[in-house]
């Protein structure tokens, strides 16, 4: 098993400081960043830029984000520890891992079976709490509903408005929409207690397109 080190660590303290001068001001996401073994996430071919402020492929053709998109996506949910979220696209776990870190109560969906294999084995190695289901991310978990934040780490082609639906009033959606060739708006939406529905563009990043349907792989 690959192991956590003192080098990783003094890394892991350089990003956080990195993503500080980036902007990114909640210190209970920089401590979560300051905590999880982003290296174990990762291919072992990739381990040694594990502390990069950048975005590398994991297995099935996807990408692990770059940590300052899961700091500003963590961070643009604006809830209290303890709160009930849910992710669509588990992708590697590291951001779920981040989630779990900060004392989130974490729900995290993927549709490839070898990442939901992948993420599942590793998060429970490293004791994160985290339910996790095969299935696809549109439909959201309505079992588990109503959820206090729901993140999005896809590009969505348009709103996915099953989510919304699975949202508690002032709950907020975050979520890439938009173009998935090319850059995504950062979209936070939510409806308040009258059921009136707000939204803010956050800023453009770039995102693996959220499809449908799960992929079993061969
Ligand atoms: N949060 C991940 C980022 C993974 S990239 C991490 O921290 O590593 C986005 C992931 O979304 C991919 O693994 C992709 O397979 C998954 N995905 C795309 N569409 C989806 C859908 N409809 N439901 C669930 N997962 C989806």
């Amino acid at each position: 098993m690959r192991s956590d080190s003192p080098r990783h660590q003094g890394q892991r303290l350089q990003l956080v400081e990195q993503l500080r001068e980036r902007g990114i001001v909640d210190e209970r996401v920089l401590e979560a960043i300051g905590q999880v073994p982003r290296h174990l996430f990762l291919d072992s071919s990739f381990e040694q830029y594990a502390y990069r402020d950048a975005a590398f492929p994991i297995r099935a053709q996807q990408t692990i984000s770059q940590p300052y998109t899961v700091a500003f996506q963590t961070e643009s949910l604006h809830v209290a520890s303890g709160a009930k979220i849910l992710e669509i696209g588990t992708g590697s776990g590291y951001q779920a891992a981040v989630l779990a870190a900060m004392g989130y109560k974490v729900y995290t969906i993927e549709r490839q079976k070898e990442l939901f294999d992948f993420s599942k084995g590793l998060l429970q190695e490293l004791g994160y709490r985290v339910t996790q289901k095969f299935g696809d991310g549109y439909k959201g978990m309505p079992a588990f509903a109503p959820f206090d934040g729901i993140l999005v780490t896809a590009a969505a082609p348009s709103l996915p408005q099953e989510l919304l639906e699975q949202l508690r009033p002032e709950g907020r959606l975050i979520v890439p929409v938009g173009d998935v060739e090319s850059e995504q708006s950062m979209h936070a939406v939510w409806m308040d207690a009258t059921g009136a529905r707000h939204e803010d563009v956050l800023g453009q990043f770039r995102f693996v397109p959220m499809l449908k349907d799960v992929d079993a792989g061969r």
